[in-house]
């Protein structure tokens, strides 16, 4: 990677070091693992913009988290679920109209306005609420999309609905890989789940699946798929425990899987583990906790976001097949 020297006046190669990062916002204390640009030259720190961009995001992500204020997808969740636009959300409560937008673009909404958000992306029925109340301040058209999403939320909360529609998505992905691994652990599972989500992301620039992992003390863990096949304990998971129903994968779903599986099923699930040890997500996840510590923490979706489109520009990655690149540089890292 090359950048500008200031010492040096001249373009550099540089390296990037993660570094812990302390900043003060509004009077309180945000820690964060940001990352630090290093001239190879004179060994200087280092202006680069995508750091700066990289380590903005980080603290944007631990300040919400600390404050409990709500996340960029959460809101994202929102307008998928309600089937509602930004503008029309904004106006719907009585906001600016660029208000929703401008949150999206990582404005930190107020505590007062994070608060009433959530309560909307958790409560079908507030949400049926204030659209009824308001629905002359929208179009007729963004009225009635909306009211036909709210119906078809019906009585369930919307976490049921979340986990309803999650099911099939995430598990074709599972069959996939069961089908198509010469043998894979349930520990193993969880990890190739994780790698394929986290390059669809830098490749394809969306999440293949909405399940949140968390940051259990063996790697990200997706918690329904654990469940299903936790009986076979440290064995692989043998074929004939599995209903392989029709699986439809798309070409770049399936181009992405198939270079997991090519380049990370060859570990073992134990391997795979500590390769997730060394990764960020994981790591800033954890933080705080011993390294035996029982956490159902959520590993942040941007955070897998952030660390995979991140590795895929250090690692100038332009074909799928090069992630290989990524997992023997790992591999190598451990021992
Ligand atoms: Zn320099």
């Amino acid at each position: 990677m090359i950048g500008f020297c200031e010492k040096c006046h001249d373009m550099v190669e540089y390296s990037v070091k993660e570094e812990k990062k302390t900043k003060i916002i509004k009077g309180k204390e945000i820690k964060y693992t940001g990352r630090v640009a290093f001239c190879s030259e004179c060994e200087d720190e280092l202006f680069v913009a995508d750091v700066r961009d990289y380590n903005l995001q980080m603290l944007d992500i631990a300040f919400r988290e600390q404050e409990k204020l709500i996340s960029v997808s959460e809101i994202e969740s929102i307008l998928e679920r309600y089937k509602i636009g930004k503008r029309p959300l904004s106006l719907l409560l009585g906001w600016g109209e660029v208000t929703v937008t401008r949150y999206l673009n990582r404005d930190i909404p107020t505590k007062q306005y994070s608060e009433t958000l959530k309560k909307i992306l958790y409560d079908p029925n507030y949400m049926a609420e204030i659209l009824e109340k308001n629905k002359e301040k929208i179009t007729t058209h963004a009225y009635t999309v909306c009211k036909q999403a709210l119906e078809k939320i019906d009585n369930g909360t919307v976490q049921k609905t979340f986990e309803l529609e999650n099911e099939g998505k995430i598990d074709s992905f599972v069959k996939y890989l069961l089908n198509n691994c010469a043998e894979v652990t349930p520990l193993a599972l969880q990890k190739l789940l994780y790698y394929v989500q986290g390059f669809y992301k830098a490749f394809q620039g969306e999440y293949l699946f909405k399940d949140d992992c968390e940051a259990w003390v063996h790697g990200p863990v997706y918690r329904n798929i654990y469940y299903k096949y936790k009986d076979h304990g440290y064995n692989p998971i043998e074929e004939s425990n599995v209903n392989y129903g029709e699986i439809n994968l798309s070409m770049p779903e399936k181009e992405i899987i198939d270079s997991v599986i090519t380049n990370f099923a060859c570990y073992s699930g134990k391997v795979l583990e500590k390769m997730t040890h060394i990764e960020t997500p994981w790591r800033v996840t954890r933080r705080g906790l011993g390294d035996n510590e029982v956490s159902d923490m959520i590993i942040n979706k941007e955070l897998i976001a952030n660390y995979f489109v991140g590795i895929k520009s250090k690692y100038n990655m332009l074909n799928i097949s090069d992630i290989r690149d990524y997992s023997t540089d790992l591999f190598k890292k451990l021992f």
